[in-house]
This record gives C-alpha cells, sequence and structure tokens, in this order.
C-alpha cells in the first residue's frame, strides 16, 4: 500500500491523535476529525502564519515563503484561510477563481500556481471577490472546517496556512483543527503598537502548545530609489529585539518596497521580484526549515 493510497482504515499509525476519539467528542465530531486529518495526512510539514493585527504583511510572507519552498524543489501548499480577507486570489492573478471538484467524493482540487505550487483559498468560494463574509460565529468555524476537510492536497512537503489576524476565535479554532503543525511564523512591523500585538500571539502560541518557529520583521526600512538614502518608517529592529528578550527565534527582515505591493496587485507574486527581495525572502525560508529541523531532529 502506498502512503498515497493510505486511508484511515488501512493506516496503522500508533501516534496519530485523529484515531482516538476525545472525551466528549460525539460519533459525528470525531468523524469530521479523522476526515481532516485524512487529507491533511500526506503533508510532512505544516507551517501557520500568524500576525498580530491586520496589515503588517501576514498574508505577503505567507506567500513569498511559499513560493521561496517552491523554488527550491519542495511541493508546496499555499492554504488562504484568512476569512475576512482573502488576498491570496488577488496576489497570484486567480481573482474569480472557483473552486472546482477533486477526485475523490466531495473533495476540491487545489489550484496549480507553478509546477511545484498549488493553493486554495476561501476566497475561490465566495461568488464574487467583493463579497463579504457574513456567517456568524459557529457557521463561519464549520465552514471553516467542512474548507479544511475538503481540499484534496494529496502528498506535499510544506503547507503554509495564510490564518486569519489575531488571537480570537478564528485562530484558535483553525490551530485547533489542523493538527501535529510544525509550529508558527509570526509577522509584524517594526514599531512599538504592532509589537505589543505580537506578544500576544506569542502567548497565544504557547497556550495552545505551538512552536514559534520564527518572528519575520515586515516593512523593516525603506531605500529611496532616488536619493538611496534609507528612512526607518516603521522604525527598525523592534522585531528582533523582542525575540532576543523573550527567547524566540527571529527569522530576518524583510524591507518596505513598492515592487512588492505592485507584483501583488498585478497577480504575479510567483513572478521574480528584484533579486534583493527574493533573497530576503528566501533566506526567512532557510531559517523557517531549519527551525523545523531543529524540532525533528
Ligand atoms: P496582512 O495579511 O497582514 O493583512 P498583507 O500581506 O495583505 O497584510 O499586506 C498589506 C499591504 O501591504 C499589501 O498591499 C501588501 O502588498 C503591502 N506590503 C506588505 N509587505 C510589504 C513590504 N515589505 N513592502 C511594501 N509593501 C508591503
Amino acid at each position: 500500500m502506498t502512503e498515497k493510497n493510505k486511508t484511515c482504515s488501512t493506516c496503522d499509525s500508533k501516534t496519530c491523535s485523529a484515531k482516538k476519539p476525545i472525551e466528549g467528542e460525539s460519533p459525528q465530531e470525531h468523524a469530521e476529525r479523522m476526515a481532516l486529518a485524512n487529507r491533511m495526512c500526506g503533508i510532512k510539514h505544516k507551517i501557520l502564519v500568524l500576525s498580530g493585527k491586520g496589515g503588517v504583511g501576514k498574508s505577503t510572507v505567507a506567500a513569498n515563503l511559499a513560493v521561496a519552498l517552491a523554488a527550491e524543489g519542495n511541493k508546496v501548499g499555499l492554504l488562504d484561510v484568512d476569512i475576512h480577507g482573502p488576498s491570496v486570489p488577488t496576489m497570484f492573478g486567480l481573482t474569480g477563481e472557483m473552486a472546482s471538484p477533486g477526485h475523490s467524493q466531495g473533495a476540491i482540487a487545489p489550484v496549480k500556481i507553478s509546477k511545484n505550487l498549488r493553493t486554495m483559498s476561501i476566497g475561490f468560494l465566495l461568488g464574487h471577490p467583493d463579497d463579504a463574509l457574513i456567517w456568524r460565529g459557529p457557521m463561519k468555524i464549520g465552514i471553516i472546517q467542512q474548507f479544511l476537510k475538503d481540499v484534496e492536497w494529496g502528498e506535499l512537503d510544506y503547507l503554509v496556512a495564510d490564518m486569519p489576524p489575531g488571537t480570537g476565535d478564528e485562530p484558535l479554532s483553525i490551530c485547533q483543527m489542523i493538527e501535529d503543525v510544525d509550529g508558527a511564523v509570526i509577522v509584524s512591523t517594526p514599531q512599538e503598537v504592532a509589537l505589543a500585538d505580537v506578544r500576544k500571539s506569542v502567548n497565544f502560541c504557547a497556550k495552545l502548545g505551538v512552536r514559534i518557529l520564527g518572528i519575520v520583521e515586515n516593512m523593516s526600512g525603506f531605500t529611496c530609489p532616488g536619493c538611496g538614502k534609507t528612512v526607518d518608517i516603521f522604525k527598525r529592529g523592534g522585531a528582533e529585539e523582542m525575540c532576543a528578550k523573550l527567547g524566540v527565534p527571529f527569522a530576518g527582515k524583510i524591507p518596505i518596497t513598492p515592487e512588492i505591493v505592485e507584483t501583488a496587485d498585478a497577480g504575479k507574486t510567483q513572478a521574480a521580484p528584484p533579486a534583493d527581495i527574493t533573497a530576503a525572502f528566501k533566506s526567512v525560508a532557510r531559517k523557517i526549515v531549519e527551525a523545523i529541523g531543529r524540532r525533528s531532529a
């Protein structure tokens, strides 16, 4: 039996937590948890990309991390589960794309971005890109669970999940639904108002037992293309200092550049941006892979 054909009933894993019902769990809830675990079973590494607040570049880092990992020859899935602002369709020129059926009953197939990179966005379930998601609490969580359960990823080296911002119910539920994650990447800008929220994300991970693979300082300095002078618009170095204080790994800095906005708005995140930006994201990806390696070692 190849890994590909493995199902929960043919799997002989002794450690899979999905097999055992949790106390108080109904048979229906257990069956759903098993179905989700089975979908994710062929994924070697799962990375959650979190931020304390919106607008700091979480989706940008998630997307570019996925692109950098795929460029190294890894099979990568980019899961956009940012239910209030799914940006992946725009960033990869997939606006208007709808989820299409997968091979197995009830499954949805990820969308191909490049040879090694596939994506699925909650945005593909919306009728129109401007449709707001107005589902209420439990319904929203149910839809997220259904969505996670239905995506047919197959075998992947890495799944990078672009999570909803903050530390509320939605990121909490998703963290609990995606079992066995390798850890989280937290994205912040360098100024104190953003860092205050990062500390909440760090505590959130600690409470859930999710390891922090690295904190990324985004929008860290701007070099004027005209005069070459660097201006620290949101300050610089704040996230790195915070990592040292909290004893969590620092994954690197990404400067502010107009090219990041332009490639995202043009739906060309997978196309090569300027070499220094590609190098900065590759360096972040290397640090995250190293952090995962330290865990597995
Ligand atoms: P979030 O997911 O945290 O809400 P996004 O990744 O959607 O944030 O980024 C918000 C906006 O900032 C987008 O327009 C994006 O292109 C832009 N942006 C993100 N990082 C940078 C950067 N390093 N330099 C310039 N613009 C950036």
